[in-house]
């Protein structure tokens, strides 16, 4: 107030306007003083029009000063100055006006388009109705000074300029002038105080007041209108000149204020926009890609459709350049048949190249590790169970191995899983090296190995091939530095290079959750290099690298290609096999992530969904016939769970099999024990136990946990209980057949066939089958067997008999009766 109190008259200031300023200044409690003096100065030495100007701005206090004589000739003076200027001077007002008006319309667009682009982005950062709000006061505050100085220096420059009768002109309010001339010079400077009011400080305390609108001194109306045009261009309207047009991308769905986002438009104004199209949302609901594109049409700016899977986009841009390949170690996986070896083998490696003081045992199970061999070589091995995690990953689409080693027992030779290895080794396209164990063993006979590999194209460098085969013994340690050399050389033949400097992509070998840190994966590192810090997404998940622990336990700072690492940091529980990417932001990461969680989910449901009646049908009846045994499944690690799954699934025949309902990670928890219960299943944990809310529920509900150490002793125990489930096989025996020769209406019986033993024996408790041009139309038991008048037991072929239905009726001459016996018969799964 006080400020623009000040500035006021410093912008009036200048003698010939002293009149004007006094009367300025008359409103102002102190400056009334300032008035008389200079209005004093005014009257004596000028009877100029500048005189006259002061005076008529003066008004009646002036008629006490002067005489009335030169009063009224002052009066006339003006009126007739007036008389001739009014005309073209309301012509000149009219066009000033208009431009004036124009000049204020535009810029009062311009500015109300500045503040709400500042507003949006304001709004849509802070995203807080009391931030924008601080705003737009802010913003009021900031008009109001600006606005005064253009109107001021107008008013006085006209006043100056023309005198008494251009003063209305020189205002840019549209009334003043028209006041002007149709009241005395009283009322025209009552206006002008009025209209000096408004453009001073008391506009701006009312535009603070109103939240900083415009600030323009126009009437009502055409505040209004300029508010409606700012509104319509919040919404979008048609108000394109100054519009910023945007791409909006667009995926399928969408969260409503992540689209105002991308529009940089107002969240409330999106909703609003949204509910007049009828669509009552709020801001954190998801609308379709349809309804967005609407909107953002609505407002003016172009949509660019994507695809959800776009959200991928940001990984994988990157080609490696030759150059840029440096060499890395192999992975190597050991395959072979049940109790061959393959985790002494490994165990062995690995106690061979630890440091001494953990050769007592594996002081850190991560699933993988890595060894350096005399030679300096380093190689990595995946600590997997078996085909089951080498398989799965496969399917997952990480093809983590360079190598398979094959162990095959030297006392054994090639056995059904050693095929099966040969065989995944082969789909994989993975070179294999052929580890024959057990050479230690008296009754070793590694020749037999070598022949027995040679019917499954396997032709190792002995029998002048080019697999190379090693002779080991996992026991006494024999022939293992000849087979990390092995390794060593097959890896120089591959020619493995990986481009280090890029962002890392890596593979989940293992995951679980650790009660103390999380979600933790141990993930071998295959591409770039994976440091601390780094954002990534794996999977249906995505984390930020928190810490890093190599397989001896030690803390690492970063892992290059090869490298098997446990990662920490994780937002959940990835699978084996879920490829890991690091990106740039935490934003894309977990857009990524609910992108495939989504797409899964969908995946998931529309299997559920898109089965057709056949298919419905087919699996009623799957489901009458077979017997199920339900389990819940827990682990220890990933691969273990898998490898179970992958076993028990195995087990069964046409009528029984074992379902694995829930398999994952972890203790065993009440939600485990519940959906146990829902199904008559016991929950199965391997090398994991039931926390005590599980335990408790468990022993209420009466479901049974058992635990396992040993994937065999489980497989075994599944097995034998799923054989329990086996129904005894029922064999129907065929022992006779009769023709219905004619059928009699027997009352208190019913129709009662007379029949003609064609084939066999019929007997009274045997069930029957009514065949119709040999379609079964009934199956059911016999009420009566009569021969003649008789009820009898059986009737033998070629003798005639009476044969009635149990609650069936409709027998005709011509059918024909099948006569079938069933007995059960104990089985077991083999
Ligand atoms: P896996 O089922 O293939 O992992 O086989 P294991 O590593 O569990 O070995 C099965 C059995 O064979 C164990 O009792 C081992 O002690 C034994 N075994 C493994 N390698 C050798 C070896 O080189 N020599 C002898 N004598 N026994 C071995």
């Amino acid at each position: 107030m006080s400020d623009t109190d000040g500035k006021k008259p410093l912008g009036l200031s200048g003698g010939a306007r002293s009149g004007r300023v006094s009367q300025s200044f008359s409103r102002g409690r102190t400056k009334s003083v300032v008035v008389e003096t200079k209005r004093k100065r005014v009257v004596v030495p000028k009877p100029a029009p500048q005189s006259a100007a002061a005076q008529n701005a003066e008004g009646g206090k002036r008629e006490k000063s002067l005489p009335d004589a030169e009063l009224e000739r002052r009066l006339k003076a003006l009126q007739n100055a007036r008389a001739r200027e009014v005309e073209d001077e309301a012509k000149r007002q009219q066009d000033e006006k208009d431009r004036e008006e124009e000049r204020n319309r535009r810029r009062a667009e311009a500015e109300a388009k500045e503040r709400e682009e500042r507003e949006r982005e304001e709004a849509l950062r802070a995203k807080e109705e009391e931030d924008a709000r601080r705003l737009v006061e802010e913003e009021a505050r900031r008009n109001a000074p600006k606005e005064t100085p253009p109107s001021d220096p107008a008013a006085v420059e006209a006043a100056v300029a023309a005198g008494p009768a251009s003063r209305g002109a020189s205002k840019p309010l549209p009334q003043a002038p028209r006041r002007k001339t149709e009241e005395e010079d009283r009322g025209a400077k009552r206006a002008t105080e009025r209209d000096s009011e408004r453009r001073s400080g008391k506009l701006t305390v009312s535009q603070a007041l109103t939240g900083g609108e415009g600030g323009r001194t126009r009437s009502l109306a055409a505040m209004k209108r300029k508010q409606e045009r700012a509104r319509q261009k919040a919404m979008g309207g048609q108000q394109d000149r100054e519009k910023i047009m945007r791409d909006v991308q667009l995926p399928e769905t969408i969260v409503v204020s992540e689209l105002a986002n991308r529009m940089a438009e107002r969240v409330a104004d999106v909703v609003k926009a949204l509910m007049r199209n009828g669509l009552m949302v709020t801001q954190n609901q998801v609308i379709d890609a349809d309804t967005a594109e609407l909107i953002i049409e609505d407002f003016g700016h172009r949509v660019q459709r994507v695809s959800d899977a776009d959200v991928e986009d940001v990984i994988d841009t990157i080609d490696d350049k030759p150059e840029d390949m440096k060499p890395r170690p192999p992975v190597i996986t050991i395959m072979g048949h049940v109790d061959h070896g393959k985790t002494s083998l490994l165990d062995r490696i690995r106690k061979a190249n630890v440091v001494a003081g953990e050769a007592g045992g594996i002081t850190q199970h991560i699933g993988a590790y890595q060894v350096t061999t005399e030679s300096g070589a380093k190689l990595s091995f995946l600590d997997t169970p078996g085909h089951a995690a080498f398989t799965s990953m496969r399917a997952r689409g990480a093809n983590v191995t360079d190598i398979v080693v094959l162990v095959v027992a030297a006392d054994d030779a090639v056995m059904p899983q050693t095929i099966e290895a040969i065989n995944h080794a082969k789909a994989a396209k993975v070179p294999m090296i052929v580890a024959i164990n057990k050479i230690d063993k008296y009754e070793a006979n590694p020749n037999k190995v070598r022949t027995d590999l040679l019917q499954h194209e396997v032709v190792v460098e002995k029998m002048s091939g080019d697999v190379q085969d090693v002779e080991v013994s996992a026991v006494t340690g024999q022939g293992l530095p000849e087979l990390l050399e092995a390794i060593a050389l097959q890896a120089e033949i591959l020619e493995l290079k990986a481009n280090p400097d890029r962002p890392a992509e890596g593979a989940v070998i293992e995951a679980q959750l650790d009660v103390g840190r999380g979600p933790v994966a141990t993930v071998l590192v295959q591409k770039g290099t994976l440091r601390q810090g780094d954002i990534f997404v794996v999977g249906e998940q995505w984390g930020k690298v928190r810490a890093m622990e190599n397989d001896r336990g030690e803390r690492i700072k970063e892992a290059g290609p090869s490298v098997p690492v446990e990662v920490l940091g994780l937002n959940g529980t990835p699978e084996a096999g879920d490829v890991l990417n690091v990106v740039e932001t935490e934003a894309q990461a977990r857009e990524i992530a609910e992108y495939r969680h989504q797409a899964s989910k969908d995946k998931r449901a529309a299997a559920g969904a898109a089965t057709t009646l056949d298919q419905l049908l087919a699996k009623a009846k799957a489901d009458k016939n077979v017997a199920e045994l339900p389990i819940v499944m827990k682990a220890d690690v990933q691969g273990s769970a898998e490898a179970i799954v992958q076993a028990v699934e195995k087990i069964g025949n046409d009528e029984v099999r074992v379902r694995v309902l829930h398999f994952g990670v972890g203790a065993i928890t009440e939600s485990d024990v519940t959906l146990a219960e829902a199904s008559g299943a016991p929950v199965i944990g391997f090398n994991v136990r039931a926390n005590a809310p599980a335990r408790s529920a468990a022993n209420q509900k009466g479901v049974e946990i058992r635990y396992y150490s040993v994937i065999y002793d489980l497989v075994d125990d599944i097995k034998a209980a799923a054989s329990g489930l086996l129904g005894a096989e029922i064999r129907e025996n065929f022992i006779g057949y009769a023709e219905i020769r004619e059928v009699f209406k027997v009352s208190g019986v019913g129709n009662v066939a007379g029949c003609l033993v064609t084939e066999g024996v019929a007997r009274r408790s045997a069930g029957v089958r009514l065949l119709r041009d040999n379609v079964v139309v009934h199956e059911g038991t016999l009420k009566t067997l009569k021969r003649f008048k008789d009820e009898v037991k059986e009737v033998q072929s070629g003798q005639e008999c009476g044969m009635a239905f149990e609650n069936y009726e409709d027998i005709r001459k011509g059918d024909v009766i099948e006569i079938f016996e069933r007995e059960s018969v104990e089985r077991s799964l083999a």
